[in-house]
């Protein structure tokens, strides 16, 4: 087991937290004094190192940049009443990091790197934590190849590393969503289930084009009918049909399991629901919606944690709703909250204290 002892330390001058504000912060675009890198050699981890944040220095050969294998992950911190710093679910965000390593032919990172290594990382970043509302940490964990030689074959050499961003409040204004039929996010045997960051490059064009047209975000559908929904964007969707919340299952490798999916699954069913993982057609969606049984759409994660749809579109039928009349997903959200800021029970254990 790693202790802090085995990090090698450098530590800063001065802070530049004297010349920041925290209040009302933008969303990564400032970043704390430290950053946590190690490298991957030899077949083996070094000695993770804590210093200066700071640019990197690489040459134009880079694998990475060439050839993709480059995968991240997004956790948030959140610093509670009585002043302590704890981070929500990371062991299933650890979990997930490794998962999308193996799929990358990346190595996966140790536990205690990883783990021990934010804890320290954000103890040195105590005072970078937001104590204002609704405001957190964003935690950015992130590994890419970083052999210097372009030819094609895995990398011997990696660098995982993470950095830390002081965040304000996201609000993310109902989005008006494009039902895409062209272009596709995923597919049965691909990457979809892994946070490849080529997997964003991929998504950009598509998301562009709908924005053209006056849409927010495209909702993803199969690769194959162009039928089944699979993501909103970079977020998992949830429909409330009736009493039940539907949203895709994660059979075919095709939807990121998203950490706040799996946890509106669980507040969703406290609050009474039926929750159903399973394919859904917009074929379903639109029948719901002229049954007047289609009550919420809702897109879920990390920074946004809910973000409410007012409108859907697919060829020419539209579906538009007012969302300040739902109950739930605003409730979700509330609740979520709560368990973070240390304001309700944590009964499913999902706050980690740093
Ligand atoms: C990160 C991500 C999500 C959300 O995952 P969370 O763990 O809830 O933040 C959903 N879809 C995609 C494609 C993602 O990359």
């Amino acid at each position: 087991m790693i202790a802090a002892a085995d990090f090698n330390i450098t530590k800063i001058e001065t802070s530049k937290l004297n010349d920041i504000n925290l209040e009302n912060i933008p969303f990564g675009k400032y970043f704390t004094d430290y950053m946590l890198e190690v490298d991957y050699e030899e077949g083996e981890w070094k000695t993770p190192e804590i210093k200066p944040y700071q640019p990197l220095l690489m040459e134009p050969s880079l694998a990475a940049i060439h050839y993709g294998q480059a995968i991240f992950e997004g956790i948030k911190a959140y610093r509670n009443e009585a002043g302590d710093i704890q981070v929500f679910r990371p062991y299933d965000n650890y979990k997930r990091f490794n998962q999308s390593a193996v799929r990358m032919q990346m190595p996966e990172v140790p536990e205690d790197i990883f783990m021990e290594g934010m804890k320290l990382l954000i103890s040195m970043d105590k005072s970078w934590v937001p104590s204002q509302a609704d405001h957190s940490l964003y935690i950015r964990p992130f590994m890419f190849s970083s052999d210097e030689m372009i030819g094609v074959r895995p990398s011997e050499k990696y660098k995982f590393m993470i950095i830390l961003s002081p965040t304000g409040p996201y609000y993310s204004a109902p989005m008006r969503i494009y039902v895409e039929e062209q272009y596709v996010r995923a597919v049965p045997g691909g990457v979809g289930y892994a946070k490849a960051a080529g997997n964003y490059g991929a998504a950009m064009f598509a998301t562009a084009e709908a924005k053209k047209k006056g849409y927010d975000q495209v909702l993803w559908t199969d690769a194959y009918e162009h039928k089944y929904v699979q993501e909103c964007g970079t977020m998992n969707v949830f429909f409330i049909i009736g009493n039940t919340a539907i949203t895709p299952d994660l059979d075919q490798g095709t939807i990121l399991a998203g950490v706040t999916r799996d946890s509106v699954i669980t507040v969703l069913k406290e609050m009474g629901f039926t929750v159903e993982e399973r394919p859904l057609s917009i074929d379903d969606v639109i029948d719901a919606h002229k049954a007047g049984l289609l009550y919420e759409v809702f897109g879920t994660g990390t920074a946004a944690t809910i973000s409410l749809i007012k409108e859907l579109r697919y060829k020419d039928y539209v579906m538009e709703f007012d969302v300040t009349k739902w109950q739930a997903a605003p409730e979700v959200k509330n609740r979520l909250n709560d368990i973070r800021y240390g304001k309700s029970a944590d009964n499913n254990g999902w706050m980690v204290k740093v």
